[in-house]
């Protein structure tokens, strides 16, 4: 065996589980329940049509993709850097700009990632106390000594929303520093902080195709910010691999981009949804706060989150528990189809009243 101090030994992020072979209402992993956009199948269908075309390496710079997206956004494609899922995205913000051995700050309660890769790239690191509420306290960003910032927005797995004004305090307040505000959940009914890429060079806004644009399985996420800083990130990104986008993704992704009509009504139909159900959860007696993402998160006085999520696992449907101090009764419950909804509605109702 090799010698111990030759393995970069790191523990590595737990993914929600992918259930193989059981039929579960699966509300554990803010997938989209509704399919992509009609124009990712008719896309991915001709591609299929011409597998000659997979016989070369694809375009380095996903320019199709990018394309579309800068159209879509009013940004120019030097202000944008896409991957494979915004992990390979934020995974390459963390290398190229926390490289000053200060904390970088976020959150003790966020995307359980994000203290993955402060580890396996050795970026110290220092978390944030959340008020009770879960929301963020400002001044916690301001004018403490860091390496950058990272805040989820809405975070997750909350679901509660940092008003843009105060994103703005926190860019401001750290000039000399890099500010992420990881947008995964954005198109839920949040404001992007999207616009601020032009005012401030700090701050790299990201966001993704698994949620709102039902693309979890391909694998797209991307970056925006000023073309200064998206040159440092292809750098680091061109050298460690140059082909991350496969010609599959970028096909499919710029489909997806194309089809705004799609994506209003999925996003639309996904806020009614969430909306319906916190209120039948709040005539259950849940304590949760208002969530602007595709999930709830909440507890209820009478159970454990544990005892909760296994009675639900009896019942067909699977959501996320996290076993971390402060959250530990509480369940993530991402937020599905109408029918899902009543189905799950109508568990809890079975789970109280019965007592398990
Ligand atoms: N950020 C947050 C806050 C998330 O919850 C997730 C989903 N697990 C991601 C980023 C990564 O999503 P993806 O890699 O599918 O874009």
């Amino acid at each position: 065996m090799i010698r111990e101090d030759n393995i970069r030994r790191t523990t590595p992020y737990t993914a929600g589980e992918q259930p193989k072979g059981v039929k579960l209402i699966k509300l554990n992993t803010n997938e989209n329940p509704y399919p992509p956009a009609p124009g990712v199948g008719e896309a991915l269908k001709s591609l299929s049509e011409d597998p000659a075309k997979l016989r070369l390496y694809p375009d380095m710079d996903a320019s199709p993709l990018v394309d579309a997206l800068a159209e879509e956004y009013g940004i120019s494609p030097e202000e944008i850097f896409v991957g494979i899922g915004s992990d390979d995205v934020l995974s390459m913000c963390f290398l190229t700009f926390f490289n000053s051995g200060r904390p970088v700050l976020f959150p003790d309660i966020t995307y359980s990632f994000y203290d993955v890769w402060a580890e396996v790239y050795r970026i110290p690191f220092k978390t944030v106390p959340l008020r009770d509420d879960f929301t963020i306290r400002t001044e916690d960003y301001l004018g403490t000594e860091n390496g950058g910032i990272v805040i989820a927005n809405p975070n997750a797995p909350t679901g509660v929303e940092l008003p843009l004004k105060e994103i703005r305090k926190i860019i401001e307040g750290n000039p000399e520093n890099l500010v992420i505000v990881d947008e995964a959940y954005v198109d839920f009914g949040a404001e992007s902080a999207l616009p601020l890429i032009k005012e401030y060079d700090n701050l790299i806004v990201v966001q993704t195709f698994s949620k709102s644009r039902a693309l979890a399985g391909m694998r797209i996420g991307y970056a925006m910010g000023c073309p200064e800083l998206i040159r440092a990130m292809k750098d680091v990104k061109f050298s460690v691999n140059s082909y991350t986008m496969n010609l599959p993704s970028i096909t499919a992704g710029t489909a997806a981009v194309r089809d705004r009509a799609y994506f209003m009504e999925i996003t639309g139909k996904i806020i009614d949804v969430r909306e319906r159900f916190e209120d039948e959860l709040e005539e259950m007696g849940f304590d949760f706060a208002r969530s602007r993402a595709n999930f709830v998160f909440a507890r209820h006085p009478l159970f454990s989150g544990a005892d909760l999520k296994d009675a639900l696992r009896k019942r067909g449907i699977l959501v996320r528990h996290f076993a971390k101090p402060r959250i530990e009764d509480y369940l993530r419950i991402t937020v599905g189809t109408r029918e899902e909804m009543e189905e799950v509605a109508s568990a809890l109702r079975e789970i109280i009243r019965s007592g398990s």
